[in-house]
């Protein structure tokens, strides 16, 4: 605006010297006299044009530069919420397992109580692993992930994800079904590696977000599989909803979280889906609690 106000200065002088100097010379001509106003009026145009559109390139170039730096601060709180979590997710399973490994060294025990620290050693060697595999399956997914279909129906399916969870805490919270609708017999082409990560983490989120049980089901229409997971926890909030499938996010703040986890299980879905061609969608259950549900494209 200075350099615009500057300008539109000099360009009045030259415009009264110019009159004057027409004036002074007895050279005062209705053309004459005419020219030196279009010329004025030209140059004003010219200068107040350019000073708009610097000021909007710098009004842009500012915003954007804010914009940037508003995204920068919330990467690094996700990813300081990362270490955060990740950490404690990694520690404290090893903790847990080298209590377990002092105790049975230490103590003379029973055969029932060095069966129960087993037990708990192994559920926290299971925790570690689905971490690290997570983290892992994370870094990899977006550059070296390649789709590989495999021939399967509805029945082998659903076999392969109850078997992939066999052990698993909580399982008997679980009910699988199968779309009575669906022709669970005729064979198709999925990418099978990509579903089993997707059900695995969708029903161990839902286990670890409700209380009560947790609804499968697999369907299959026209050419699509589709996955449902409904669970009656406290639901996901609308302004959320987006954010979940975000690398590290984890709603809330993770001084004060209760619920173990480090952000990454929706957004490897998220990226499964997406490398499938797929798609994902969640909704409100009712009265409470979240539904997700994935389409993917079968062969
Ligand atoms: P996390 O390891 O924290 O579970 P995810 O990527 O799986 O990471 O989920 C991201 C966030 O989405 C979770 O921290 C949780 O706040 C929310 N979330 C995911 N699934 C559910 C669910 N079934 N019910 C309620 N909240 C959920």
């Amino acid at each position: 605006m200075w350099w615009t106000f500057l300008l539109v200065r000099k360009n009045n002088i030259i415009y009264t010297q110019q009159k004057e100097f027409i004036t002074l010379t007895d050279n005062v001509s209705a053309q004459s006299n005419k020219q030196i106003d279009k010329e004025y009026f030209r140059q004003n145009i010219m200068i107040i044009s350019e000073g708009i559109v610097f000021g909007l390139a710098l009004i842009s170039g500012i915003s954007y530069l804010w914009i940037a730096y508003k995204r920068d601060l919330k990467n690094t709180a996700r990813q300081n919420n990362f270490l955060l979590s990740v950490t404690h997710e990694l520690k404290s399973p090893l903790a847990s397992i080298k209590l377990a490994f002092e105790t049975i060294k230490k103590r003379n025990l029973e055969r029932h109580q060095n069966q129960d620290i087993s037990k708990n050693g192994i559920i926290e060697v299971d925790r570690l692993h689905k971490q690290l595999e997570n983290i892992l399956d994370a870094t990899a997914i977006e550059q070296n992930y390649y789709v590989d279909f495999i021939n399967t129906n509805l029945t082998m399916l659903l076999d392969d994800i109850i078997d992939t969870r066999k052990n698993a805490i909580d399982e008997s919270r679980v009910i699988y079904q199968v779309d009575k609708s669906s022709d669970t017999k005729s064979e198709f082409k999925i990418d099978v590696n990509a579903v089993r990560k997707i059900c695995k983490n969708l029903i161990e989120n839902a286990l670890k977000y409700s209380k009560d049980n947790v609804e499968f089901n697999l369907a299959k229409k026209n050419n699509k599989l589709i996955i449902s997971v409904s669970d009656t926890g406290p639901g996901i909030p609308d302004d959320e909803k987006d954010n979940i499938f975000k690398r590290f996010y984890r709603i809330g703040n993770e001084e004060t979280r209760s619920s173990t986890g480090t952000g990454l299980g929706l957004f490897i879905v998220n990226q499964l889906v997406k490398k499938n061609n797929g798609q994902i969608s969640l909704s409100n259950n009712s009265p409470s609690g979240s539904i997700f549900k994935i389409e993917l494209n079968t062969k």
